[in-house]
């Protein structure tokens, strides 16, 4: 008998950004063998991010597309859309789909990403009752914002803030209702929190945070209001951004280490077996700028992860997973990006920008530079991921009456003339 899986190549499990990003580095670092990507949803891989920054009824208007069909031709990659897979066996090192095809692998790589929470409350199944995830789920959306109409965001965190600037554009009423105290309390910093929330009320945006829904009422099966602890809100459209949980069910059911999300080392391999990596939002993993594992849903960590997992399969460079984290949300006339993680327990300091639009925030810990969150401020926040990724580090006095973008310059100068 041949060992199991002997020779198989590399079977992708997901389509999305980070599924993709594992094989255009795998061919990209001249791997050979077979590679298979299972991915369930009947299409060709695409890119999330613009599906909650525009309002649109056909996929051409979003522009989603990462590369077209010849892309995995040219490279002999089997990419097998709607088809999902529904087992893992790590013994036999094999998957078996939803159709009970049993694919062996030599090595496997889980992209699975993440699924939306549901929202909680009777009547999340009416029509004109939305989350977003999917192309198909940003079209409906689009559809429903033809007509300007009384929209009701649930959740004030990047996908609803997105979402309601979205509707303001078409026209709508927009409210959000956030459960917090505060929006984007996850991953933005009190300081500008505040900073946004005025932003979006000064545009129009109704803003309601500590407030639950209780349920959602409709009228011949189509929405018509949202039950709130703090009374009802008239609504033709409710969509709904309340956070995503892991895509790891794959990987517990065959007995890998699981914990909200898939556990990995710093090569992105899962601690249970050498064999399987995980990428992307369905990771939890060490990284050298966080305390303990974490697990980021981004795009830059969904392509970098990819790209290092395809690399070190292919026989490249195998470093440790260290790539600064950066983010981005798009929420109408605010431009959020974020570079590095910030901590609870880090000091924060608020910048001004030398326009009333710009903002910028910096987080300390140790008395050296951790993160960098701007508003309508590309040029700091590149400055930034710049910077935290330099040694020495940014220090408190180094930003005494100065930006990232100055202090770059002048390290820069400096280079120059030493
Ligand atoms: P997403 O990627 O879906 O935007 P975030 O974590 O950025 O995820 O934001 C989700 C937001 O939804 C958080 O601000 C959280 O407090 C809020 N939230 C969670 N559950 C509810 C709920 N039942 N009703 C309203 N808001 C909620």
């Amino acid at each position: 008998m041949s060992a199991p899986g002997a020779g198989s190549g590399v079977v992708v499990v997901g389509g999305g950004q980070a599924g993709f990003s594992v094989v255009q580095a795998l061919r990209g670092a001249g791997y050979e063998g077979p590679v298979t990507v299972f991915a369930d949803e009947p299409r060709l891989p695409y890119q999330r991010p613009p599906l909650s920054k525009k309002a649109h009824t056909e996929p051409e208007g979003l522009g989603v597309d990462l590369v077209p069909e010849s892309f995995y031709r040219e490279r002999d990659i089997d990419l097998r859309l709607g088809e999902y897979v529904a087992a893992l066996d790590t013994a036999a090192r094999a998957v078996t789909t939803g159709s009970g095809e049993r694919v062996p692998y030599e090595h496997l790589v889980l992209a699975t990403g993440a699924r939306n929470r549901p929202l909680p409350v009777p009547g999340a199944d009416l029509d004109g009752v939305h989350a977003l995830r999917s192309l198909d789920d940003a079209l409906s959306i689009g559809r429903a914002l033809q007509t300007p109409r009384d929209v009701v965001v649930v959740g004030g965190g990047f996908i609803g803030l997105e979402l309601a600037q979205v509707a303001r554009a078409r026209g709508a009423r927009v409210t959000v209702v956030e459960l917090a105290d505060r929006l984007l309390s996850r991953a933005v910093s009190p300081q500008l929190q505040e900073h946004l929330r005025e932003r979006h009320e000064r545009d129009g945006v109704r803003i309601l945070t500590g407030t639950a829904v209780e349920r959602i009422e409709g009228k011949d099966g189509q929405v018509h209001q949202v039950l709130t602890d703090q009374g009802p809100l008239p609504a033709d459209l409710v969509v709904y951004g309340i956070g995503a949980a892991p895509r790891d069910e794959l990987a517990r059911e065959a007995g890998l280490a699981v914990d909200d999300g898939v556990i990995v080392d710093e090569q992105l391999r899962s601690v249970s077996d050498p064999r399987i990596s995980a990428v992307g939002d369905c990771a939890r993993h060490p990284h050298p700028h966080a305390d303990g594992l974490i697990r980021l849903e981004s795009v830059q960590n969904a392509i970098d992860q990819g790209a290092l997992v395809g690399r070190r399969i292919a026989g490249g460079a195998a470093g440790p997973y260290e790539s600064l984290p950066w983010f981005w949300s798009d929420q109408g006339p605010v431009k959020l990006q974020i570079a590095g993680l910030r901590a609870s327990t880090d000091e924060v300091r608020v910048v001004p920008g030398d326009t009333p639009e710009r903002l910028a925030s910096y987080a300390f810990r140790d008395e050296r530079l951790v993160a960098v969150e701007t508003l309508n401020w590309p040029a700091e926040h590149l400055a930034a991921r710049r910077l935290l990724q330099q040694d020495p580090p940014v220090s408190p006095a180094d930003l005494a009456g100065s930006t990232l973008g100055a202090l770059a310059r002048a390290r820069r100068t400096k280079e120059v003339r030493a």
